[in-house]
């Protein structure tokens, strides 16, 4: 009983309002205990290779190619089975031990570009970079730096992918990384654009290379005529200001056409492929979309 008296408790003191009361329930406690299970069990899954790097190909519908990829990490737990990032990866921000984990995603991704560079196919990938690594480690340019020149990798070979709404909460820390990482040769793009936290003012403020549009423009089927105005018009402005950029979140040849139709050529999402697993990735034909199985090794 104390300890779910605990439970509410710690509840309460993080609830945003401050002083109120909570009554345990045992969601809380399930909520807990699969914390435990995951947190407790992260350096122990690293070492028994739980936690893959899967890639979900990024296209260009107009000419039909794949064009880059985006590393998305994947765990097979030894006893929870498949957990998705979605779950995991907050509650490792929380434990502070994303860092670790992105460190281990990044050597991955790595190793790959320096076999597939070996093998003469250039690839180019995106990855996720938390605000929490950037906190963590304040010199993350120095970090990459590093690292692309132990595998032997172009730096513009990583498109480093930040999430929008870290450039809300810490904006200067922020653009100072994003100009030391470009200093470097390294890609820098805005993620989730559109999910809720972006103003049009950020368009200015942001030095990044490039743009990648959330799916929630396309998802939003009560206002499906209002979102395409936006989206239209989003696209036509990124193209004025010179900014590269993709959608994500692509389910269905419908949107894909449209997509095309306002000038908008890279796509990622399912209607292309889902993430899949490296040995998946590497028997694409990355020159013809339609051809998925092609063995290019
Ligand atoms: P994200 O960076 O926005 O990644 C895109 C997410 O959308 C992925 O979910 C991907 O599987 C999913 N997705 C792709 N196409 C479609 C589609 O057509 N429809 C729908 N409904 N979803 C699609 P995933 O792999 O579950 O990852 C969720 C989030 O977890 C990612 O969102 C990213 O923020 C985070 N994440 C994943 N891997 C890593 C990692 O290695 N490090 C860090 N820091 N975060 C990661
Ligand atoms: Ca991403
Ligand atoms: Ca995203």
């Amino acid at each position: 009983m104390l300890d779910y008296a605990h439970l509410a408790e710690k509840k309460a003191h993080n609830s945003v309002s401050g002083g109120g009361y909570e009554i345990y329930n045992t969601d809380q406690w399930e909520k807990g205990k699969m914390v435990a299970d995951i947190c407790g069990h992260f350096s122990t899954a690293v070492k028994n290779n739980e936690i893959q790097v899967w890639y979900q190909p990024q296209v260009n519908y107009k000419t039909g190619k794949i064009v880059g990829a985006e590393a998305l990490c994947r765990w097979k737990h030894e006893k929870l089975g498949w957990i998705s990032p979605g779950i995991f990866i907050p509650m490792l921000e929380q434990a502070g031990l994303i860092y670790d984990l992105d460190c281990l995603i990044w050597d991955k991704v790595c190793q790959d570009l320096h076999r597939w560079n070996e093998k003469g196919i250039q690839h180019s990938i995106s990855i996720n970079l938390s605000r929490y690594d950037i906190e963590k480690n304040n010199n993350i340019a120095d970090y990459f730096n590093n690292l692309v020149r132990k595998y032997d990798i172009a730096p513009s070979q990583l498109r480093i992918e930040i999430t929008e709404s870290a450039y809300v909460e810490d904006t200067e820390l922020l653009l100072k990384t994003t100009t030391d990482l470009q200093k470097y040769g390294f890609i820098v793009e805005m993620d989730d654009f559109g999910s809720g936290y972006s103003s049009l003012n950020m368009l200015k403020e942001v030095p990044v290379d490039g743009i990648k549009l959330d799916y929630i423009f396309l998802k939003d089927e009560k206002n499906k005529e209002k979102s395409k105005i936006i989206i239209n018009y989003i696209i036509k402005m990124l193209l004025q200001l010179k900014f590269n950029f993709i959608a994500e979140g692509v389910e269905t040849k419908e949107q894909a056409q449209f997509l095309l139709n306002i000038d908008c050529e890279r796509m990622q999402g399912y209607y292309f492929y889902k993430p899949m697993p490296v040995t998946d990735f590497e028997l694409l034909d990355f020159d013809d979309i339609n051809n998925k199985t092609a063995n290019r090794a």
